[in-house]
């Protein structure tokens, strides 16, 4: 049986086959295709004003498209002392096509003379899977952590070097792959949807 991830990121495609059964519960076998796989269809903007409604704005229009099982996923970065922005704007934090350097650079710029305390923020990524009777259902993740004062660690991407896992001395991109998917927002949500995958289809 054939599933879609709604993504064309290759790095993201990775991670989560790495995650999703490879299976269903009975043996047929799952392969997962990408938007890489259907050059033709491009997602909608997303417009929504909530994590949960851009992902499932992505999973529904490419399942409608494609009439496949379709999963799709948002992630937000919340950061308490900016009342949980930048949020669904995380990725144009500091403007449309911008790079992470910039966005990392507007966010240390907001939190200028915050002490660590006031610093808090979260990982926030909702995974989305519109089943074979089109039903949407979502799964969240979540990841503690707080806004560090500088880069630290070349690994991952977007806001990795600023965030400090709460409860260790790391910041994310301090993390191996396999490390960071261990405890990631992303890892946590389609863990949730993996075991779901497996209710739906016996
Ligand atoms: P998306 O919803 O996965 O496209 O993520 C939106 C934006 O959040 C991305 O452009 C990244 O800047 C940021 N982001 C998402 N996941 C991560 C992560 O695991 N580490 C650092 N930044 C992330």
């Amino acid at each position: 049986m054939k599933i879609l991830i709604a993504t064309g990121n290759p790095h993201k495609l990775r991670e989560l086959t790495a995650i999703l059964p490879d299976k269903l519960r009975a043996g047929t076998p799952l392969q997962y295709v990408s938007l890489a796989d259907f050059p033709q269809l491009h997602l909608p903007p997303e417009t929504g004003k909530t994590l949960e409604e851009n992902a499932a704005l992505k999973a529904c229009y490419a399942a409608k498209q494609t009439g496949l099982i379709t999963v799709s996923d948002d992630t937000g970065l919340e950061v308490e002392a900016l009342n949980g922005a930048p949020g669904v704007h995380t990725a144009r934090y500091a403007g449309e096509d911008v790079d992470a350097d910039e966005n990392n650079r507007k966010l240390l710029h907001a939190l200028e003379g915050k002490l660590l305390p006031q610093r808090k923020a979260r990982f926030r990524t909702v995974a989305c899977l519109v089943t074979p009777q089109g039903e949407v259902r979502t799964f969240e993740g979540v990841l503690d952590g707080y806004i560090g004062f500088g880069y630290r660690g070349t690994n991952g991407f977007g806001y990795d070097p600023l965030f400090l896992i709460a409860g260790t001395t790391k910041a994310l991109a301090e993390l191996t792959e396999a490390q960071k998917n261990k405890i990631s927002h992303r890892g946590q949500a389609f863990k949730k949807l993996a075991t779901q995958l497996a209710a739906v289809f016996p």
